[in-house]
């Protein structure tokens, strides 16, 4: 593999069947009540499109955006948000819905920020589970594809802003 060179992690048809199950699974555990899914962008905008488009609950939906101190492709631990939720979560059972949780340390910061908010529950779903790098002890509630290692892009992830608009997951040559 050459410098700029991708291979191919998860197709778009394993991704759409893996989105379909946790639709399913989603729109089972949360039948006769309505979910917030809060999307955490950039990175789950192309998730969380194609999943809210097969829920059969109703949904409300909003955003939050982090910023990491971190360099290159590694978590500093340092977050602040960006952007917050501009609904009121209290008393709601909400839903984050991130691309991949890594180190972990970004959600479990938007999984402890959400909750102050007094949301009646906070779960979390992430297309992609990598397990290698985690520093905290977090639950994730719906795991959409399991990563073992490596950086990934495409399905809405980037890598230096470039990328996000392939239909596949793809791991980059580094
Ligand atoms: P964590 O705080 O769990 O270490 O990192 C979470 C964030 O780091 C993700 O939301 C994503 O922005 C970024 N990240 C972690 N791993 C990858 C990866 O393999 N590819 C891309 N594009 N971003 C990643």
């Amino acid at each position: 593999m050459t410098k700029h060179e991708k291979r191919v992690v998860f197709t778009a048809e394993e991704i759409g069947r893996q989105v379909r199950l946790l639709a399913n699974q989603i729109s089972e555990d949360y039948e006769g009540k309505e979910v917030v899914l809060i999307g955490v962008l950039k990175g789950a905008f192309i998730f969380l499109a194609d999943l809210v488009r097969q829920l059969t609950i109703p949904v409300q939906l909003d955003f939050i955006r982090v910023a990491s101190y971190g360099s290159g492709t590694e978590s500093s631990g340092k977050i602040r948000i960006t952007t917050d939720v501009e609904l009121d979560l209290k008393g709601l059972d909400v839903l984050i819905v991130e691309d991949i949780v890594d180190s972990g340390l970004t959600t479990a910061f938007l999984k402890e920020h959400l909750a102050s908010k007094k949301p009646r529950s906070v779960k979390i779903c992430t297309l992609l589970d990598k397990r290698e790098r985690r520093a905290v002890s977090i639950t994730l509630e719906y795991v959409g594809l399991q990563l073992d290692k490596g950086f990934v892009v495409g399905y809405g992830l980037d890598c230096n802003e470039a990328n996000r608009q392939l239909p596949g997951i793809y791991e980059l040559n580094s």
